[in-house]
């Protein structure tokens, strides 16, 4: 019979004179691997098992729901893929991601000294195929737990995780409970996985009074501490290590330490306001990262294609002085051109040298400290929610945090 049992099957196995009750993983000619309830992967040798019954087949109404009671305030835990929500394939070894959301609470059985979790995977892709159509889902998900005061935890893939969390930044405003996203750079079946930290903290979090979007990721490369950031803050700054999120032009909102106690720097909390929740997005908002030897052509067509341009400029926030004849037909046009700076550190200043001068001339927008990403996804939720005079008024406005009008460093 187990010949035709499949990865995720419901069996019980009678090993030894004791029945073991779990999901089916794997078979080889040795060994039979099944996934208990508590999350633990046992490994039985064949010789021994003297049966195996199908109790169910993996049915595809477990894909997206599942549960876990443990201790403490309830949470939701949305998953959205990337390496947090993977398991290792016994089979082939690799890297897979979960495809039950009871896989994905089975992967971490540590949550349950924390919370009581319902989980819900919503995507199962790498976050480098996220579109921002899956934001808006995304959002419209968080928005209808949180409006029952539930908070939540999104998993994420880390390499465009500062897009969405700055996305729901603006497509939701006072959140009335916490929203928190965490990820992981090391899959939960490696010994230095930073998957189970960097949840059990983010499921902390979500307990609390934040009023915001919060991001909890490794601070260091210990299991010691974890970083609350800003939504609208931080950047993956390290293409491997645990500790690659930062905040960019400012602190941490907090941190979580190994006993997972909060402590609080500067955040938001749920203030009571009623939620709002923003559906839409534009589609005609680019991202633009400048350097020398960009053809004109390639500026004409990016600009032909959409409403809105955000450019991460050189130093201060400089382009070329090729294209200010071009800039200023755009934006005459009534389209919107920002200006961030590929140094992500400081601000941008168009007021010093001449090349800035003629670009605020020719109608270009100066972001201050935001970052290009986060500038990128602000313009998208103000083009695909308000007028265009509104959102011209409002890009370089501080809404959710993501600038600081005046800098003095
Ligand atoms: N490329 C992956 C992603 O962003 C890496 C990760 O999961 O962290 O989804």
């Amino acid at each position: 019979m187990s010949d035709a049992l499949e990865s995720g099957d419901k069996v019980e196995v009678q090993w030894k004179g004791t029945t073991f009750s779990g999901m089916f993983i794997s078979k080889d000619e040795k060994i039979t691997v099944i996934k208990l309830q508590n999350g633990y992967n046992l490994s039985l040798e064949n010789v021994s098992i003297s049966s195996i019954n199908l109790i169910s087949k993996y049915s595809p109404k477990n894909v997206v729901r599942g549960n876990m009671t443990g201790k403490g305030k309830h949470v939701f835990l949305l998953g959205t893929g990337g390496t947090i929500a993977s398991y290792v394939d016994y089979e082939t070894g690799a890297v897979k991601p979960a495809r039950t959301a009871q896989e994905m609470l089975y992967a971490q059985p540590d949550l349950a000294r924390v919370a009581s979790v319902d989980a819900e995977i919503i995507l199962n892709i790498l976050s480098e195929d996220m579109k921002k159509s899956d934001w808006i889902n995304i959002a419209k998900k968080v928005f209808e737990k949180i409006n029952q005061k539930e908070g939540v935890v999104i998993t994420h893939g880390t390499d465009t995780l500062s897009f969405t969390s700055s996305a729901l930044s603006f497509l939701i405003e006072n959140p009335e409970a916490p929203i928190v996203i965490t990820a992981s750079q090391r899959s939960p079946d490696r010994p230095s996985s930073d998957a189970f930290f960097n949840l059990t903290g983010a499921v902390k979090v979500a307990q609390s009074d934040l009023g915001e979007v919060g991001v909890v990721m490794h601070s260091s490369t210990s299991d010691d501490i974890l970083d609350i950031h800003s939504g609208v803050r931080l950047r993956k700054m390290h293409s491997s290590r645990r500790d690659a999120f930062k905040s960019v032009n400012s602190e941490p909102i907090g941190t979580v330490d190994g006993n997972l106690d909060i402590h609080w720097k500067k955040y938001e909390k749920v203030n009571g306001k009623p939620t709002k929740l923003y559906d839409k997005i534009s589609e005609k908002v680019g991202l633009l990262y400048f350097y020398p030897g960009l053809s004109e052509e390639i500026f004409n067509k990016f600009a032909e294609t959409n409403d809105g341009i955000i450019l991460a400029g050189t130093g201060l926030g400089h382009i070329s002085n090729r294209f200010l004849s071009q800039v200023k037909d755009y934006t005459d046009d009534g389209k919107i051109i920002g200006i961030t700076t590929q140094c992500l550190y400081g601000e941008v200043n168009l007021e010093v040298y001449t090349t800035g001068r003629n670009m605020l001339d020719a109608g270009v927008i100066p972001l201050h400290d935001m970052l290009p990403e986060v500038a990128y996804t602000k313009l998208s939720f103000l083009l695909g929610n308000f007028d265009h005079d509104t959102a011209r008024n409002l890009l370089a406005k501080n809404l959710r945090g993501e600038l600081s009008e005046r800098r003095t460093e």
